[in-house]
């Protein structure tokens, strides 16, 4: 099995790289934000209970996503592998996924960060928000508290993966083409 994190702050580019990714190395695409807005679409419990933190730009805890990655592992055994493409976001998530993985005896192969740096990011959730109908994307006030949160919960698994000796950093300010090409070198 292939299990790559791919890693970075929202807008880095994490969804339209897993979307590549996933028809190239026929890997399982696992966002837990898709999964949560699903949720919320279908008005489920968990659903509106998620959008309560997502339109704050707060992060849903731990053990609604831990046990949502659970499932979707689960249900697909069989897999090649998976891109984790917002998951994990707190050490703890961190370290629930490498139990999960260790226990299948499949652990994960690389934590991969798309560096970009915040003014281009707050451009690109900016742009996205025009189109995709993400109330989080629109406000500047959500935006930027995601970073916080990114920077302050997030960031430090950058540490936890590279003690592990599988942290690598793409510079995700390129061109879309010229950054796939960079994860497919380090795929192959
Ligand atoms: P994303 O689509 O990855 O930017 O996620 C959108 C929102 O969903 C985040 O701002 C969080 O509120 C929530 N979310 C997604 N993934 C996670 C996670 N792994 N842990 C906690 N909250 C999450």
């Amino acid at each position: 099995m292939k299990n790559i994190v791919l890693f970075g702050p929202p807008g880095a580019g994490k969804g339209t790289q897993s979307e590549r990714l996933i028809e190239k190395y026929k890997l399982i695409h696992l966002s837990t934000g898709d999964i949560l807005r699903a949720e919320r679409k279908a008005g489920t419990t968990l659903g509106k209970k998620a959008n309560e933190y997502i339109e704050k730009g707060e992060l849903v805890p731990d053990e609604v996503v831990i046990g949502m990655v659970a499932n979707k592992i689960n249900e697909n055994l069989n897999a090649i592998g998976f891109i984790f493409d917002g998951f994990p976001r707190t050490t703890a998530q961190g370290e629930a996924l490498d139990e999960m993985l260790n226990k299948l005896g499949h652990p994960i192969t690389k934590m991969i960060a798309l560096e970009v740096d915040e003014d281009e990011l707050t451009k690109r959730l900016l742009l996205r928000g025009e189109t995709s109908g993400r109330a989080d994307d629109q406000d500047e006030a959500t935006i930027r508290n995601r970073f916080k949160v990114y920077n302050n919960e997030t960031l430090p698994l950058k540490d936890y993966y590279d003690a592990q000796g599988k942290y690598l950093g793409v510079n995700g300010m390129n061109r879309i083409e010229t950054v796939f090409g960079d994860l497919c070198k380090i795929l192959d």
